[in-house]
């Protein structure tokens, strides 16, 4: 399939190019292919074009992400390259104002949006999922999502366990590109955290980074390590190796119930992601060419005995969520009629931070400086003393998150703060008190940018959980703003179907148009957020938009 053979990427390193040399005509074009070069760098495959997700890619194959690389380095202000599933199809002739990238990733037309259309047109080359942020060249790894599962961690602890999670014994599962934020997320929230993960390597590559602390040897171990932590009130991660649909019903079994429990396994593709129980790492891949029907068919069958365990836990008391992989879908189609008894994290958790437009902002040193992030880091929490979900985030993430190739930073910002920050940052890059400029973008999910009823517009209060207008709305008002990249995407594998979101990124090259582009588009990019809640009818929105001025129409 072409998700496992692309082009040869024999001899290709994937490192990132730092520093103040520029290889193309501007720091638009260079801070873009560093950010593509990024995503390869701190990717799951990069020799296989896969960034996360499973499947997600920051290419459609190699021939089209070296004329990816061609063009940015040699394309002119005033030109658009244009990126279709992956692949570069030409360059137009636009102006200086104009975004240097526009992309559109994975669209399918609606009765054709399913996982088999995406798997065999794939396999013909025709189209290539992006994810969220990999096809756009926006990931930034582990530490991309960090705050975000930070912040529901931080929420449940508020509202079910007195604030804190101290003594609380968290399990889930999957220590991939995202996942792999979770041993980090939930210690800093002071939790003993128990994450089941398939694959030796995962686990071997999240101690690496140190985004998890220990390995054990198997379920007692882990059960031990995690009840000693819990006893000290001691913030702990412990990784174990094994299936998540035999270790959950395992440990319910057992009497065991812990007080938090969800996953983070690639549960949305049951062809690339899930590995059923039985089966190896490596036969699962063997499999996925050899027989994908049966690959298919035991995965949903282990995703059914996964989920039960998660309600299992859910009816004895414990705070159970889906973290946003699709699970209680696939479990539903496999028979699990009451999957959707455990809630979606965005609806129960982050919903009134999105009203207010305040989602995961995230920013880049192109310069590869980790004083960069620093200086920047001082800037926040000056700015922002007031913004206790971004300050006290700040404080955490410098002290304990470690940076994965580019150093990065995420900050849940909110409308005006990030426009804010953006303006002072490229002051700050004018005046060269940086090293170099700052690439600012954001997870597409985020409060306009995203349509995907299973997860972000789960239970709208108006019924609107499908209606992707707001996305492509998102889109073209960041294309109408000057944004330097922006991107539309829709599901890929198991999400086929399920999703329209958008992408955008801006280069702080210190610049006077850059100061422009970041006034209009990091504004008008919350300002559709806040509008789109608004629409909805959820007071915090409407009450965002009085007091900041967002003027949207009450009909
Ligand atoms: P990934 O493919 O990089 O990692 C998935 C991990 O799950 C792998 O390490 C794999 O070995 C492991 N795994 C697969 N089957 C398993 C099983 N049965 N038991 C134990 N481990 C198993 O994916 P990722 O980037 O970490 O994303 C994980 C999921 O989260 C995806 O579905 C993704 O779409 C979703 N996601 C959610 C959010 C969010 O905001 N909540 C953000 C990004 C991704």
């Amino acid at each position: 399939m072409a998700g496992e053979t692309t082009t040869s990427a024999a001899d290709r390193t994937f490192g990132v190019t730092t520093g103040t040399a520029l290889r193309c005509r501007g720091w638009r074009q260079e801070g873009l292919l560093r950010l593509l070069e990024n995503v390869l760098a701190v990717g799951e495959a990069p020799e296989r074009l896969v960034v996360y997700a499973a499947l997600g890619k920051a290419a459609r194959d190699w021939p089209s992400h070296d004329r990816i690389v061609e063009t940015l380095k040699t394309m002119k202000e005033g030109e658009t390259l244009l990126v279709q599933s992956g692949k570069p199809i030409g360059l137009l002739a636009t102006h200086p104002r104009a975004p240097l990238v526009i992309m559109a990733n994975c669209n399918l037309v609606g009765q054709w949006a399913r996982a088999e259309v995406f798997y065999e047109l794939e396999r013909r080359n025709l189209i290539c999922w992006g994810g969220l942020t990999a096809g756009d060249w926006q990931y930034i790894g582990s530490q991309g999502v960090i705050q975000g599962t930070y912040e529901i961690f931080a929420r449940i602890a508020e509202r079910h366990f007195g604030g804190d999670l101290a003594g609380r014994f968290v399990l889930t599962a999957g220590l991939g590109g995202m996942g792999g934020a979770q041993p980090l997320a939930g210690r800093m929230a002071n939790a003993a955290i128990l994450c089941v993960e398939v694959d030796e390597a995962r686990i071997a590559r999240r101690l690496e980074t140190g985004y998890l602390e220990v390995r054990a040897r198997d379920l007692d171990d882990a059960l031990a390590l995690v009840r000693a932590a819990q006893a000290e009130r001691r913030p702990c991660s412990v990784g174990l190796p094994g299936n998540a649909a035999d270790v959950y019903p395992a440990i319910l079994a057992r009497g065991v119930f812990p007080d938090v429990v969800t996953d983070q396994t690639s549960a949305h593709d049951l062809l690339y992601g899930y590995v059923p129980s039985g089966c190896s790492v490596e036969e699962a891949r063997a499999l996925r060419t050899a027989d994908p029907q049966r690959l298919m068919a035991a995965g949903r069958q282990s995703i059914v005995a996964h989920v039960r365990a998660m309600l299992g836990f859910m009816r004895a008391g414990a705070v159970v969520f889906d973290n946003g992989n699709l699970i209680r879908t696939q479990a539903k189609q496999g028979g699990v009629d009451d999957a959707f008894d455990i809630p979606i994290f965005s609806e129960a958790f982050l919903r009134p931070l999105f009203c207010r437009g305040i989602g995961p902002f995230r920013w880049v040193a192109l310069s590869g400086d980790p004083a960069d992030i620093a200086h920047i880091d001082d800037l926040v929490l000056e700015r922002f003393p007031a913004n206790r979900v971004a300050a006290d985030w700040i404080r955490k993430a410098r002290a304990q998150v470690p940076f994965q190739g580019l150093p990065a930073r995420i900050a849940w910002l909110g409308h005006g703060e990030r426009t804010e920050l953006g303006l002072a940052v490229n002051e700050m890059v004018r005046q060269r008190r940086l090293a170099a400029p700052v690439a600012f973008t954001r997870d597409h999910l985020d409060a306009g940018a995203m349509a995907h009823p299973n997860i972000m517009t789960e239970r709208m209060r108006d019924g609107s959980d499908a209606v992707a207008d707001w996305p492509l709305i998102n889109a073209m008002v960041n294309c109408a703003s000057m944004a330097d990249l922006v991107a539309i995407h829709s599901g890929g594998g198991g999400y086929a179907g399920y999703m329209t979101s958008a992408g955008v990124t801006l280069v702080a090259d210190g610049s006077a148009a850059a100061d422009g582009r970041l006034r209009l588009s990091l504004t008008n990019d919350t300002a559709t957020g806040v509008m789109r809640y608004a629409d909805a009818g959820y007071e915090e929105a409407l009450d965002e938009a009085r007091r900041k001025g967002v003027r949207h129409f009450r009909l």
